[in-house]
């Protein structure tokens, strides 16, 4: 299939199709090459749409929230990248349904505008909500998993279908989205009624614990590693003698060893060299493998 042919079919579909799309302006860690052909959308139809033109006509298709996870590779993407913008918040007592593209800030400053209590944790995590149950998003001892009940998603072929949450298999980190081909659209989660002003203080402390401790003054993707059973990926870096390491423009945050940081210019492979070698000397020095939490994406 040509490539006038894929933009022409996303056209159809009323989407405005931006080509050769440099993905560094998507993500957080502003690194990545460009994507063939990427797309935003508000509208489920549309969505459904084009998930079914992609699997009917073997198109590659990275759905993507707002890139605050994703290290994209500097060759790009092939195919399509579906960006999920669509934001509305419903709430109906307790219960709140919230669509993919909505911002977790934007949610927790909704949840406790209408006092429920239970994302405080999340104040500050700087993806969406589709990207968040995807992960398995957490801080702060909670977890999305503590709060969502259900999830509306579109299949491969566009249909939707309603996953309880035990369907959606939460772990630390982990949800079946990551073994199956199903994209979220909204997400129902249960709150537990509160003062609003206890929960913005909590609120508060988690931004206030984020801004003195994160290098929040540089792209990056959050942790880089996942992490280790009994560990902190964080303490094991530093003790390695790892902090400020950097390779190209990729560097071990000094503030905290846990992140890696674009201190300006780095590439995907500047980051995954940097990786692979925090990875084999922590490994020397504590027999522990640590695990990347970012989603490497991309040709
Ligand atoms: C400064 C900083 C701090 C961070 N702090 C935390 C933290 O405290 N805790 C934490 O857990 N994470 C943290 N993160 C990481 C990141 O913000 C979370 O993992 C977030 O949930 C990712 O959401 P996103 O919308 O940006 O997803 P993206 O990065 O766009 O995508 C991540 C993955 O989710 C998939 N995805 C996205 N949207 C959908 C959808 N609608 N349907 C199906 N799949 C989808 C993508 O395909 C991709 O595989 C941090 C990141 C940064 C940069």
């Amino acid at each position: 299939m040509s490539g006038s042919d894929i933009a022409g079919a996303l056209r159809a579909f009323g989407c405005t199709v931006k080509e050769a799309e440099p993905m560094s302006a998507h993500t957080s860690f502003k690194i990545g090459g460009a994507a063939e052909y990427f797309v935003s959308t508000t509208d489920i139809i549309q969505a459904a749409l084009i998930l079914r033109y992609c699997s009917e006509n073997q198109i590659p298709l990275l759905v993507m929230g707002n890139g605050s996870n994703l290290l994209v590779s500097d060759s790009g993407i092939d195919g399509v990248v579906l960006h999920i913008d669509a934001s509305t918040i419903d709430v109906e007592g307790t219960r709140m349904t919230v669509q993919a593209g909505t911002s977790l800030i934007r949610t927790c400053l909704a949840a406790c505008e209408h006092g429920l209590s239970g994302l405080e944790f999340a104040y500050g995590i700087p993806g969406t909500m589709g990207g968040g149950v995807y992960m398995n998003a957490g801080a702060y001892g909670g977890q999305l998993s503590d709060v969502v009940r259900s999830v509306t998603a579109l299949t491969a072929r566009g249909e939707v279908v309603e996953l309880t949450a035990e369907q959606l298999a939460f772990g630390y980190r982990h949800s079946v989205l990551m073994e199956q081909p199903l994209t979220v659209w909204s997400v129902t989660m249960e709150l537990k009624p509160d003062d609003p002003a206890l929960i913005r203080s909590r609120m508060e402390e988690h931004m206030a614990a984020r801004k003195a401790k994160q290098p929040l003054e540089y792209p990056s993707g959050g942790s880089f590693f996942k992490r280790p059973e009994g560990h902190f990926a964080g303490a094991l870096i530093e003790q390695c003698g790892l902090k400020g390491f950097a390779v190209g423009g990729a560097q071990v945050s000094e503030k905290h060893a846990g992140f890696v940081i674009n201190r300006g210019g780095a590439t995907c492979a500047d980051v995954m060299a940097l990786c692979r070698q925090v990875q084999e000397q922590v490994k020397a020095k504590f027999d522990v493998s640590l695990e990347r939490e970012v989603q490497l994406v991309g040709r």
